[in-house]
């Protein structure tokens, strides 16, 4: 949607086809997660009219608390970050609908795409027939039909260089804001926090079993539960390990029980593709790069898509536009879901450990990972250039330590004697 209406003033028609009824697409009930945006995606949300919408509902997030469980006891670093607000994903798409409509932009619910043709630059859809198109954006989410088809009928690149890696399971769900709950999962005076758990259940130590909590006020309080578990638990031990955390906040387990089942689960994948681009058509958002989040994704997805739109403004011809972006702007991206997936890994505690000291010295940005893209003039490619050089320079600054005491203690000596 937000392709949608930032390219609608450069193309005759355009048209967005969604798999999902129009229904579902807009739920309002039932399962939704809290997205926070950075100041580079509302810059945008802005341009397009639906910041304003967005925000009223929205819950202070005042930063990141991580909470670890050490010999019995529980200990908490907080990391806070000013002027950042958390919001249900489904009021999100329910005003960018919203504004898509008011644009007069056609959107297609049950919509069956069959196949692309790239050659000829058509697509056919179950009921629409065939669809010629000038620009073909496939934005259709991780598991993406667009980039299937585009791996398969790629010159260049083989089938099986796109791929999806799984890395973990999720379950999601939401708890009442009161009593005991609210007192633990919210910000303290600031009220609104986002906490993480790291496996600290008292009755399965080693279980990998994370919660991140994060506290929503509008448009009622609430508290929103993920947890990101090691694959194959299997839901009965998952509710029972829930239970084992969680059962300490309630007199009923009926009542957590209830609140437990209207969840949802999934997974964590990664994405990888050599290109997002072939002739006329592009993959954007989780299609293209899709990384287990940290609060991060979407945004890289928004203000690629921007990105895209200052592109093509300098391009006679769609094709080349789309190679000059794949060039720049995704080879941006595919380095940052590198990154991701070494998060995923848990393979970043050197890196970040010396990017911060790096920059605490003022040799470098932060990292990405903390607040780095809550910059005011985050812009991707800028940044992961900066970026490539920090990992140089923190690597450089932690290398040069040990060098340096070395000589400092050769030096000492010598003056002793
Ligand atoms: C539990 C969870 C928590 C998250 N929290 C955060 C967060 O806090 N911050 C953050 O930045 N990101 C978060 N994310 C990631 C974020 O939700 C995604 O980055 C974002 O939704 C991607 O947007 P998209 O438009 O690329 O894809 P999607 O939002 O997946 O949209 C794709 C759309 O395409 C439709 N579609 C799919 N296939 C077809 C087809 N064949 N034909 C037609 N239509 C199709 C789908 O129905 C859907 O409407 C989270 C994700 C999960 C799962």
């Amino acid at each position: 949607m937000v392709a949608s209406w930032l390219l609608k003033d450069h193309f005759e028609k355009i048209m967005l086809l969604e798999r999902q009824s129009k229904e579902s697409f807009l739920q309002k009930h039932g399962f939704t997660f809290p997205i926070v945006f950075t100041p580079a995606s509302i810059k945008i949300l802005q341009r397009i009219g639906v910041w304003e919408e967005i925000k009223s509902e929205r819950s202070e997030f005042f930063g990141v608390v991580i909470r670890k469980r050490l010999m019995g006891k529980e200990f908490k670093i907080v990391s806070a970050q000013e002027g950042v607000y958390s919001h249900w994903r489904n009021h999100i798409i329910a005003k960018l609908y919203e504004r898509v409509v008011a644009a007069n932009i056609d959107i297609h619910f049950n919509a069956r795409v069959e196949d692309i043709d790239f050659a000829r630059n058509e697509c056919q859809e179950a009921a629409l027939g065939t669809l010629p198109f000038d620009l073909l954006i496939g934005a259709d989410g991780i598991y993406s039909f667009t980039r299937g088809l585009l791996a398969k009928a790629h010159p260049i690149f083989a089938e099986e260089d796109f791929s999806l890696t799984f890395l973990d399971e999720w379950y999601a769900y939401r708890l009442p804001a009161r009593g005991a709950l609210k007192e633990k999962f919210g910000g303290g005076d600031r009220f609104h926090a986002f906490n993480i758990f790291v496996d600290n259940l008292a009755t399965a130590p080693a279980t990998k079993f994370r919660i991140a909590t994060t506290s929503m006020r509008q448009p009622s309080e609430k508290i929103s539960i993920l947890v990101k578990h090691e694959a194959g638990l299997g839901p009965q031990r998952l509710k029972e390990l829930n239970d084992s955390y969680f059962g300490q906040f309630f007199d009923s387990m009926e009542e957590l029980h209830a609140e437990w089942d209207a969840g949802v689960a999934g997974k964590f994948d990664q994405v990888k593709a050599p290109t997002f681009s072939l002739n006329s058509v592009l993959l954007l958002g989780d299609a293209a790069h899709g990384f287990e989040s940290a609060g991060d994704l979407i945004n890289m997805g928004i203000t690629s898509t921007a990105s895209f739109l200052e592109i093509l403004d300098k391009h006679e011809s769609i094709p080349e536009a789309l190679r000059q972006y794949d060039e720049t702007i995704g080879e941006s991206l595919r380095f940052y879901a590198d990154f991701s997936l070494r998060r995923s890994k848990e393979s970043i505690s050197f890196e970040v450990a010396s990017i911060e000291f790096a920059a605490r010295l003022g040799l470098a940005n932060r990292h990405p990972s903390l607040f780095g893209i809550y910059q005011d003039d985050f812009e991707i490619q800028k940044y992961m250039r900066a970026y490539q050089r920090d990992i140089l320079v923190g690597k450089l600054l932690a290398f040069s330590i040990p060098v340096a005491l070395l000589f400092l203690k050769k030096f000492m000596r010598k003056r002793r004697e």
